[in-house]
């Protein structure tokens, strides 16, 4: 029985007042002046708590609420109304969504999952990952403990090489050699966000965090400094392929280093490097272009340890695969491995468009040990992705102030909430550890294998969406 991962939940409210998703209209004409005013019936004390955030001129209540519209459909007067926001509809774009990121902060507050309401009204399909279904057909029999109680789900993976055979001596001793391995209690990795705005707090809560949490964090070596040397054995320093030399006594000290395999590599360069640091893993990072299938195998017959298929932020491929989503990109990647008998001989990553916690699920599903998770580790720190750190403006949310302690608690507590839902799709499909779902395809329904099988030969073929709309990548 592997030991019991627990995340702690430690409150850490907002900063600033988030930005609601639906605004009250409270008029004060017509109103009956009611002895029993339905503002004192809302269970969410909405109407008590209210108050004006001069800062950032917006009125508290539209975060408090939670929609359920009861105060407007028991006012006698009808003087309540609720109506959009318009702040919330400028949030973010059309993949990471103003409900992703208003969600992400809800966790980091609190720890918990949040509900989304009465039922799921949306779309049959969208974009990138919202085109798979996982298998839930065990929920109807729920374990006598329940999943978060003594039925323990395990959620680590570990990266490195797997021994793929036993081999002897003369004697017919078994000769064990060494393996570098590193296990992390969740199937993530903190990786940069591509923005702007890594400063030294910034980068002090995500090695603080992955400390506190036995995760790892990616920290570009260009943005490092002293103040990160005593969170060491957290830190997966990234780099070029020539940067080794300058490197090398920090990349001796870490369990893992990454290189970014953009330009040509040196036939010699993996060989070199397990030579030279025999306690490191060693990252390779790749493009998910049109290469990879066949780049990933060669790096892992080299000796490769862990390899990272890269997407842009939304999860699109590069090159030739820009209209593909990484799920499609890293089903094709694993299956060639197999195909080649290369699979376990290497740890596969993604990164790039994992924006909530079943997306890692589905992701291993479609082949990935773990994921690199970026941008929403900044959403944990009230980021709005408003893009202004990178046009060289000022953060709203003054983001590169953040304070190192109060980000660890935030980032461990969003950690928690999406641990809880990994293992609520575990559980639902009746896996006991998160390693046995990899690659497992017959798990899940893909949308593009439906409609060529099945719907598209009933109805005909699916109409084109525009982009706008959000159409399948
Ligand atoms: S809509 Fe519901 S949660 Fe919001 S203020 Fe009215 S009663 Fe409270
Ligand atoms: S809130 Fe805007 S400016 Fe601040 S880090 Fe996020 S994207 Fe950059």
């Amino acid at each position: 029985m592997p030991k019991k991962y627990h995340i702690d939940i430690k409150e850490a409210p907002a900063r600033f007042v988030p930005v609601g998703r639906s605004t009250i209209l409270d008029w004060e004409g017509g109103c009956l002046r009611c002895f029993k005013c339905v503002k004192r019936l809302c269970i969410y004390d909405a109407y008590n708590k209210r108050d004006f955030d001069a800062t950032r001129l917006a009125d508290t209540i539209d975060s408090v609420c939670k929609n359920c519209l009861r105060c407007v459909q028991m006012c006698p007067g009808r003087v309540i109304s609720k109506k959009e926001n318009p702040e919330y509809k400028l949030l973010g774009d059309s993949y990471w969504t103003a409900d992703i990121i208003v969600k992400q902060s809800e966790m980091a507050a609190t720890g918990k999952i949040p509900v989304s309401g009465a039922g799921y009204r949306g779309p049959f399909t969208g974009p990138g990952f919202d085109s798979m279904w996982t298998d839930m057909s065990e929920i109807v029999r729920p374990t006598r403990d329940g999943i978060h109680g003594r039925e323990y789900i395990n959620t680590s993976v570990s990266l490195g090489r797997k021994r793929q055979n036993l081999s002897f001596d003369e004697s017919g001793a078994p000769v064990i050699a060494p393996l570098c391995e590193h296990e992390i209690p969740v199937p993530m990795i903190f990786a940069a966000p591509p923005l702007n705005i890594l400063s030294e707090n910034v980068l002090k809560t995500f090695a603080l965090a992955a400390e506190n949490l036995g995760m790892l964090t990616e920290i570009p070596v260009k943005n490092w400094g002293d103040f990160l040397t005593p969170h060491l054995k957290s830190l997966v320093p990234v780099m070029g392929i020539n940067d080794v030399d300058a490197w090398a006594d920090l990349i001796a000290k870490v369990p893992m280093a990454g290189f970014v395999a953009n330009e040509v590599v040196p036939d010699d360069f993996v060989e070199k490097f397990k030579a030279r640091f025999p306690g490191t893993l060693l990252m390779v990072k790749i493009p998910a272009d049109e290469r990879a299938p066949r780049r990933v195998p060669a790096f892992a017959e080299e000796g490769t340890d862990v390899m990272c298929l890269v997407a842009d932020v939304n999860g699109k491929g590069m090159g030739e695969n820009s209209g593909k989503f990484i799920s499609q990109i890293t089903r094709e990647v694993h299956g060639r491995m197999v195909d080649l008998g290369v699979r376990d001989s290497v740890t596969l990553l993604l990164q790039g468009g994992v924006a909530l916690a079943e997306h890692v699920a589905k992701a291993v599903i479609c082949g990935a040990d773990a994921v690199m998770v970026d941008l929403p580790v900044l959403l944990a720190l009230e980021c709005t992705y408003c893009g202004r750190c990178n046009k060289g403006l000022a953060c709203p949310v003054q983001l590169e102030n953040v304070n190192p302690e109060w980000g660890k608690k935030r980032v461990g507590n969003f950690m928690a909430a999406w641990r809880n839902q990994i293992i609520e799709v575990l559980g639902a499909m009746g896996i006991r550890e998160i390693r046995r779902l990899r690659g497992e395809v017959g798990r899940a329904m893909f949308f593009d294998d439906l409609e060529r099988d099945t719907f598209g030969r009933l109805f005909g073929k699916k109409k084109a969406v525009p982009a706008s709309e959000g159409a399948n990548p």
